[in-house]
């Protein structure tokens, strides 16, 4: 890998006396190398999609490209593209919706992927094994490299928490970035799990990536007549009867439940746009909660700052796909 020194002067977080201090330098921004396919169905539609991840210049961010309609249409991966969080994380815009975004943005700011363009031509993402795996392992074929600019983030210096009855989402400040969840379901088939996760590419991989979605068989029928998990199967999801989990193989952690948990928070967190620097700690949430930290976050910005320069002139959308047009 080429080293890059030319930015070293441009932030103060990365002068010597910062990192003598042992703070962090920032890091440069991620993107993938090459462009890779997968196809799959949704779990909540059961429609058949082909997804490609592409590289995208620096500041681009994540942005999804709806290739099925007309006009073809971008959707920035934002928190004001948030069109639900009810069981799936949908973003839309003009009309044009793409849902259960969550597991593969998870698994992009997992593995600290900044800026790549999502082409999908259908409503939903794939579930594939209702993990993060499969987005993983085709990141790691894409292979993943460095860009010029440096990654600004947002450091927390003031807590913030939302409670809803015996259901809370909190930040406050940390010198580096930590998801710890806990869950606990008035189940006899689970008992409560709690797992703390520090955040990095390696241990997202290790940790986190693996764990599938899940669900309670006493939900399943009500669920399909409200039109949710259509395409939801023992491939794709956990499916807990009242005597324990009934996919063959079992669990594959301990606590993948809530393994799965901190998938889908880092996933609705990525639409923060910019990495999180602080703790961050959940019980019982969910993606309501995930989205209401993350909208409060945006709007108090006297509880963080923000470490880094944004890009200045950049759009985004530029670039991306010039043949695209916008909705
Ligand atoms: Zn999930």
């Amino acid at each position: 890998m080429r080293k890059h020194h030319t930015f070293i002067t441009e932030t103060q977080l990365t002068s010597s006396a910062a990192i003598e201090e042992g703070i962090v330098p920032l890091r440069r921004q991620r993107t993938l190398i090459s462009s890779v396919v997968c196809e799959g169905d949704g779990l909540h539609t059961a429609r058949r999609v082909r997804l490609v991840l592409h590289p995208a210049p620096p500041f681009s961010g994540i942005v999804f490209l709806r290739t099925d309609t007309a006009p073809a249409c971008m959707i920035q991966a934002a928190a004001a593209q948030v069109m639900g969080g009810y069981l799936a994380t949908t973003l839309g815009r003009g009309g044009v919706t793409v849902s259960t975004v969550e597991h593969l943005l998870g698994a992009l700011a997992g593995m600290e992927v900044d800026n790549v363009l999502v082409e999908i031509d259908g409503p939903e993402v794939p579930i594939r094994d209702g993990s993060a795996a499969d987005f993983a392992a085709l990141i790691g074929q894409a292979g993943i490299r460095e860009q010029e600019a440096l990654q600004p983030r947002m450091r927390v210096v003031h807590p913030i928490s939302l409670r809803e009855g015996d259901r809370w989402i909190a930040v406050r400040p940390a010198e580096v970035p930590s998801v710890t969840y806990a869950i606990a379901f008035d189940h006899p088939a689970v008992t409560p799990q709690r797992y703390r996760f520090h955040c990095g590419a390696e241990p997202f991989v290790r940790e986190i990536a693996a764990a599938r979605t899940f669900g309670f068989l006493r939900d399943v029928d009500r669920l399909r007549a409200q039109g949710y998990a259509l395409g939801g199967s023992l491939e794709n999801a956990i499916v807990i009867g009242e005597r324990g989990i009934l996919n063959a193989g079992g669990y594959r952690f301990p606590e993948e439940l809530v393994r799965h948990k901190i998938l889908d928070l880092l996933g609705d967190l990525a639409l923060l746009g910019t990495p999180l620097v602080g703790e961050v700690t959940a019980s019982r949430a969910g993606h309501d909660l995930h989205i209401r930290l993350v909208q409060a976050l945006l709007q108090q910005p006297e509880a963080w700052v923000r470490e880094g320069a944004a890009a200045s002139a950049v759009q985004p959308e530029r670039g991306l796909s010039p043949t695209a047009a916008f909705c």
